[in-house]
């Protein structure tokens, strides 16, 4: 996708401090951190948002998730606790229309969300 900003990020157009990047998806920080770990992972394969994922991509949605774990668990995060977030669309609060997880720990989070 041309004009998409997390694809330059992926193409390495618009810099990012990435943290992981394999076959299927690329993790990296967020550039207004909300928590004292804030990592967005995105699949390397363009899709817009949660709406627009298909059967064919469950395993990669899978794989965001393992991923998020173990980056996690990497960060000392994982006893404590931490929240991953996939926002869809205006009432979410989407604003980049590139799939990402968001991946937020080191802090507690109030529930419900706001
Ligand atoms: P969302 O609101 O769920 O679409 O999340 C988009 C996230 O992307 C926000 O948390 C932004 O801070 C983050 N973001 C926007 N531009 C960049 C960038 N150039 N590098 C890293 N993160 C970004
Ligand atoms: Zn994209």
């Amino acid at each position: 996708m041309p004009d998409c900003l997390f694809c330059k990020i992926r193409d390495g157009q618009i810099p990012a401090k990435v943290v992981h990047r394999d076959d299927a998806c690329l993790a990296f920080e967020d550039i207004k951190p909300q928590a004292p770990t804030h990592l967005l992972l995105i699949p390397l394969r363009h899709v817009a948002t949660v709406n627009d994922l298909t059967v064919e991509e469950r395993e990669m949605v899978g794989h965001l998730f393992v991923t998020a774990a173990k980056l996690a668990k990497e960060r000392g995060h994982a006893d404590n606790g931490y929240r991953l977030v996939m926002n869809c669309n205006r009432d979410a609060g989407q604003t980049v229309f590139h799939l990402h997880l968001h991946l937020l720990g080191g802090r507690p989070f109030d529930w419900p969300p706001g």
